[in-house]
């Protein structure tokens, strides 16, 4: 029932947290039932949901050691429109954790698959890295939205991520697949950019999707306001494209 996508890529700094909460709250507000899942320690797309990460009863930490359910854990995102699994400090721990667990890389599938009608979205924010966190995330999704940003290193920075996901695509998880690439920051005045995007385009084909995302100071904005840039500034460039954004996803899932 509900479809689970990871926003992954190794890389710091990308723009993973940017696109989780807001394609979250573009679905939310094309009438999708949404849960957004923080899987990174720093607790940023907690935070950008006006969820305090600090005053968490109950956090993804809590689902992965099975001690709580994601119906227990997840919180409204009043504002957003959807719910949040959030994330704070005590997530790190839990990589060591884990090590010694069974089942240790399916922790979230299980627990997502208990709250499988609830959601029509399930979103994965990811942290910077090919953890023990990440692969949760990856063995528990369906697919795998990757935002990067049109420069020199994108393609060579892309590699890593491709063969870790087709380890887990031929050993852990076959539902797994690239659904695309979205090429965040985008600015059309730069000749660099375009000339990646091409390349992009080039390389892979359908799997870069048709929606970009501008460099926009509004998006940049709003984490510090505890929303994602859609709901602070409605009307500003970046925020009308992740709503067409998760049109595009809408659409996507249909074909899948
Ligand atoms: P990640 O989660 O991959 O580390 P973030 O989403 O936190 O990356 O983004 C890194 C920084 O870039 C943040 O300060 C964020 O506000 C900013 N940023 C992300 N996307 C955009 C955008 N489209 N326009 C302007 N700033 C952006
Ligand atoms: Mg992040």
């Amino acid at each position: 029932m509900a479809k689970i996508f990871c926003i992954a890529n190794q890389k710091g700094g990308v723009g993973k947290t940017t696109t989780a909460v807001n394609l979250a709250a573009g679905l939310a507000k094309i009438g999708q039932r949404v849960l957004l899942v923080d899987l990174d320690p720093q607790g940023n797309a907690t935070m950008g949901s006006g969820v305090d990460k600090r005053s968490l009863g109950l956090s993804v930490y809590d689902v992965l050691l099975e001690t709580a359910s994601v119906r227990e854990a997840a919180v409204a995102a009043e504002q957003c429109g959807f719910s949040v699994l959030g994330a704070n400090r005590e997530l790190s721990g839990a990589e060591i954790e884990l090590v010694t667990l069974e089942r240790r890389t399916e922790r979230l599938k299980g627990a997502l698959k208990a709250a499988d009608a609830d959601f029509d979205f399930v979103l994965i924010d990811c942290p910077p890295s090919l953890s023990m966190l990440t692969l949760n995330g990856l063995c528990a999704a369906h697919g795998v939205i990757v935002p990067m940003q049109c420069e020199y290193y994108a393609l060579e920075g892309l590699t890593d991520l491709v063969n870790t996901i087709k380890q887990v695509h031929a050993n852990m998880n076959p539902d797994l697949q690239i659904i695309g690439l979205l090429r965040v920051m985008f600015d059309p005045r730069t000749t660099l950019q375009q000339q990646v995007s091409e390349q992009l385009k080039e390389h892979f084909g359908d799997k870069v999707f048709d929606t970009v995302i501008p460099r926009n100071v509004r998006l940049a904005e709003a984490p510090s306001y505890g929303l994602p840039g859609v709901v602070f500034d409605a009307s500003a460039k970046g925020s009308k494209a992740f709503v067409q954004f998760a049109q595009e996803m809408v659409q996507r899932v249909q074909a899948m």
